[in-house]
């Protein structure tokens, strides 16, 4: 189900807690929601639509996966950039990296472990910043 996008700062500063098997349809409503706003968002974090548990979604040009429970274990290569996110006006300075290696629990909770680079990369720190209330 598409739900709306959160704006309320005080709630998306608040830190996100581990998803369980009983978060799928969280899982779910949070690929619909980024699907209906593919044309302005590449990325979402399950805060953005009102429940904090630590799932995201990412848009892969037209492929989008989710990642549960999420943890960056390596980062190399930082840079400063600028970013827009659809809970907030304008655009921010942050800093990112160039790669990362990140554990997570794919859509079946099945534990994976993969390698992201450019822009996937920033993507999924942006979102991970969200699981823990930091907003750009
Ligand atoms: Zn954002």
């Amino acid at each position: 189900m598409v739900k709306k996008i959160v704006r309320d700062q005080f709630f998306l500063q608040q830190k996100s807690e581990p998803a369980t098997e009983a978060d799928r349809q969280v899982v779910e409503d949070l690929l619909d929601t980024l699907r209906a706003n593919q044309d302005r968002c590449v990325g979402m974090a399950a805060n953005m639509i009102g429940v904090k548990k630590q799932i995201i979604v990412v848009a892969m040009g037209p492929f989008i996966f989710p990642m549960i429970n999420p943890v960056i274990t390596k980062k190399t290569g930082e840079y400063q950039t600028e970013e827009s996110c659809l809970s907030l006006d304008g655009v921010r300075p942050c800093t990112r990296y160039k790669e990362i290696e990140v554990d997570y629990l794919d859509q079946d909770f099945k534990p994976k472990h993969g390698k992201y680079s450019g822009f996937t990369a920033q993507i999924i720190c942006h979102e991970c910043d969200h699981l823990a209330g930091r907003l750009i």
